[in-house]
């Protein structure tokens, strides 16, 4: 179907932090598949477990006992805030998941009428039916009412809005610790602990939404860890695989205690080549000062674009995002969807278009200096270039 705006790049092989076109051209990959090739494209590692595995058992049913994922979940157990783990194979089905969770929660404690999630404007949690109902943007919902009952939706970063939201059918929040699609946009500290806070005194579920910006995406191992908080239940996605499709929904045990055996289940999910390509990932991510090096990366890229912007002061704004999740806003006579072409088109140079006119720098997490350096260098030299398309 023609649902994707496909554009004219068509890569046929990757390495490391560049992608090669069908006829050898070459791009500064900055994109990373919306955030999900942490390790770089060919990561040997990752490239010999998913190997390895497929050799030596690729898929077995969740009807039978699984060592490999018992021992990966036990891992994001041991990185997190969670005690159990639900995998899937992508970000869309660990958000349905964790609506799931939520609701067999209230209704296992003996309130089936708390079933109300509410949620956040410029949301963006997947394309499933359950998941487009969790946000209220209309470029998504367009044309497949009738949608799923029970969200309710609050401007984000909001706290008092979202407070007000609350009455008796309220299940808990779901939310992005930093809305991606939307336009990067971190929610403040302020508005995560009020959350966390009306959450515990009333009995509510925090669900977090950190299938972009968890991870180690900002320099730290989840984004809700810059808040101080933490949530009851998180999907997982993007990051978790490095390139092979995988996803998680993480909760603790309290919030996870409607999910008993039968009530929840995947074909695919956390089959054993998945597994594999997980726990090379996690490898990776938690080796001594890697997580250290994102966030060094994420100060460097952050302060090379903050000295940028006064010298193409026409088409950039500003810089937002944290870590490697970074995003430029750009002058209102600057369209970032158009810009974002430019720089592909013109200087080689993958980002991705946001929400609120953002440009969305999403780089491996292995990236080195030299690669910030050239991506600044044919950044600067794409603004010099760039002429906004006035409207015919
Ligand atoms: C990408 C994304 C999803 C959906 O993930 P899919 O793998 O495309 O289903 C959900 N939530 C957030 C925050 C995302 O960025």
């Amino acid at each position: 179907m023609p649902v994707y705006p496909r554009c004219g790049v068509r890569p046929v092989r990757g390495e490391g932090v560049y992608l090669f076109g069908e006829h050898g051209e070459k791009y500064l990959d900055f994109a990373s598949g919306i955030a999900v090739n942490c390790l770089g494209h060919g990561h040997p590692k990752l490239v010999e477990a998913i190997a390895k595995q497929a050799a030596t058992l690729m898929h077995v049913s969740n009807l039978y006992g699984s060592p490999q994922g018992e021992q990966f979940a036990q891992r994001l157990v041991d990185n997190s805030f969670a005690d159990t783990v639900f995998f899937t194979n992508s970000g869309a089905e660990a958000v349905e998941c964790a609506i799931k969770t939520a609701r067999r929660h209230h209704f296992a404690n003996g309130n089936p009428q708390r079933h109300t999630l509410i949620t956040f404007n410029n949301a963006f949690h997947g394309r499933t039916i359950g998941t487009i109902s969790a946000t209220n943007q209309p470029k998504m919902r367009d044309g497949f009412e009738p949608l799923l009952p029970g969200f309710r939706y609050a401007p984000f970063n909001d706290l008092a809005a979202a407070l007000a939201l609350v009455d008796d059918t309220t299940a808990g929040f779901l939310v992005e610790t930093i809305q991606g699609e939307g336009g990067v946009t971190a929610g403040t500290d302020e508005f995560l602990q009020g959350l966390r806070k009306a959450c515990d005194e009333h009995g509510l579920l925090l669900i977090l939404d950190e299938v972009q910006c968890g991870y180690g995406r900002t320099g730290k191992m989840w984004a809700y860890e810059h808040a101080g908080i933490t949530p009851d239940i998180m999907s997982v996605a993007k990051g978790i695989g490095g390139g092979f499709p995988l996803g998680a929904c993480l909760a603790t045990e309290e919030a996870a205690n409607g999910m008993i055996a039968g009530t929840h289940g995947s074909t695919y999910g956390g089959n054993p080549l998945a597994m594999a390509a997980g726990e090379a990932v996690l490898d990776v991510i938690t080796k001594d000062g890697f997580l250290d090096h994102v966030a060094s990366m994420g100060e460097r890229l952050r302060s090379a674009l903050e000295q940028l912007i006064p010298n193409h002061d026409t088409v950039f704004d500003s810089v937002r995002g944290r870590g490697l999740m970074t995003g430029i806003k750009l002058k209102d006579d600057a369209v970032a969807r158009e810009f974002v072409a430019h720089a592909r088109d013109n200087h080689g140079l993958l980002t991705v278009a946001a929400g609120e006119n953002v440009v969305r720098i999403l780089p491996p997490l292995v990236i080195e200096e030299s690669h910030v350096a050239e991506f600044v260098e044919r950044l600067s030299d794409a603004a010099r270039t760039y002429v906004p398309v006035i409207a015919e």
